[in-house]
């Protein structure tokens, strides 16, 4: 094994309403984090499957718990953790957290008080925190000399300056937590310090990155920090997404809630769950299907989507005052070259020029070498950079 002998092993766990991502690292005497194990465990009709894949990606383990939920079966999931460690200490477990509040902006270690503090947070983020919370509370009353982490989503979006932090209310809901908090922050802190790595240049200057999931965002980097982004109070607003349908004016939801008497759990199903490119297109959330598809609809959806991506990265292009770099990331992102290729033609007026063979084939550098903004497609890794922080904190 490279790095020297193994210190010991870090799981992350990544919780959310269907599912539980899981990773598995090794930590050698360099300080190197080694990928081990990632798997998950996804709602599969009234039972959980139970996915595991090695260092290589092959999948090893692929099974059906008969639990009806995952929260049940963490004591099972624990389990057979145990077993995969392969006599490896594990030494710690980081947790991916959505919202930490303003009070919450760097990784913590869980104690008791910090648990009922993230307990009332819960409240900022409902659909989210909670099942974040579930897995950390469990294995702080089945292995309470375990050493857990979490890290919030929002941490990253510390250093965007008040200005573009807060809403245009009256004073005092600011001093209640409304304001715009931005999140991802894993997942862009992670780009970030890749490419510090990759491109030194790029690093210090004027980036956009683009997370294009399931979940969609931008974010302006600004040597190496976050300086705006177009998630805000919650993971709703911004960018048009898989089921969420981003930006909003406020006053539709007002119409909606007044005069088509929704109540608050259906405007927030119909937001969260049946916008996006799934209401757009009626078809579906997944951008493969709908650029598969021959509907209209999901054409349309997909321009939509398209357009969203291009204004907001012009806003922040200002933002930064010029744009040296822009960064694909996540599913589509990583994935889907049309889509990429249609945002930058978009933004050729900033001289951005693609290199469309690279595009195709899915290259580090997709921009062409007389293009004036660098354009990459890197690879997120929120586990990863779970994992780290669980290594870098240091220990309470
Ligand atoms: P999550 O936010 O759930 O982590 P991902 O980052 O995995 O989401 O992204 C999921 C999205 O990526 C889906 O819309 C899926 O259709 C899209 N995607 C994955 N592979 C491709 C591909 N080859 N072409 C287009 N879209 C893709």
């Amino acid at each position: 094994m490279s790095g020297g002998p193994t210190v010991g092993a870090i799981l992350t766990l990544n919780a959310g309403s269907s599912s539980l991502k899981l990773a598995i690292f090794d930590l050698v005497a360099s300080g190197a984090l080694l990928p081990w194990r990632r798997g998950e465990l996804r709602q599969d009709g009234a039972a959980q499957r139970f996915r595991l894949r090695d260092a290589d990606g092959v999948t090893i383990v692929n099974e059906v718990w008969s639990e009806a939920r995952f929260d049940a079966s963490l004591g099972h999931l624990l389990a057979r953790i145990d077993g995969e460690l392969a006599g490896r200490r594990l030494i710690g477990i980081g947790h991916r957290v959505v919202h930490g509040g303003a009070g919450h902006r760097m990784p913590e270690e869980v104690t008791p008080e910090l648990l009922a503090l993230l307990g009332e947070l819960a409240e900022l983020a409902p659909l989210h925190v909670p099942h974040n919370l579930a897995p950390i509370r469990e294995i702080a009353l089945a292995r309470p000399d375990m050493r857990q982490v979490v890290c919030f989503d929002t941490a990253f979006h510390r250093t965007i300056p008040t200005v573009a932090t807060r809403f245009a209310l009256p004073r005092e809901f600011e001093s209640r937590g409304i304001r715009r908090y931005g999140f991802h922050g894993l997942s862009y802190e992670y780009v970030a310090r890749r490419l510090a790595v990759l491109s030194p240049r790029l690093y210090a200057g004027r980036v956009i990155a683009a997370h294009l999931g399931n979940g969609a965002s931008l974010c302006a980097l600004k040597g190496g920090e976050s300086i705006d982004t177009t998630m805000g109070f919650t993971a709703l607003d911004g960018l048009v997404m898989g089921t969420r349908c981003g930006a909003l004016d406020p006053g539709a939801l007002l119409h909606l809630m007044r005069w088509e008497g929704l109540s608050v759990d259906e405007a927030e199903r119909l937001l969260y769950t049946r916008s996006g490119l799934l209401g757009l297109s009626g078809i579906s959330n997944d951008m493969r299907v709908l650029l598969e598809s021959g509907e209209p609809a999901a054409a349309e959806a997909v321009d939509v989507f398209i357009h969203r991506i291009v204004r907001e990265a012009g806003a922040l292009a200002s933002i930064l005052g010029g744009l040296d770099g822009l960064v694909f990331t996540a599913g589509i992102g990583e994935n889907a070259p049309e889509i990429r290729a249609r945002v930058c033609e978009r933004l050729g007026w900033l001289g951005l020029r693609l290199d469309e063979t690279a595009n195709a084939d899915g290259a580090e550098i997709i921009s062409a070498p007389d293009s004036a903004v660098e354009v990459r497609v890197i690879a997120t890794d929120e586990e990863a950079m779970i994992a780290e922080h669980v290594r870098d904190l240091p220990a309470a």
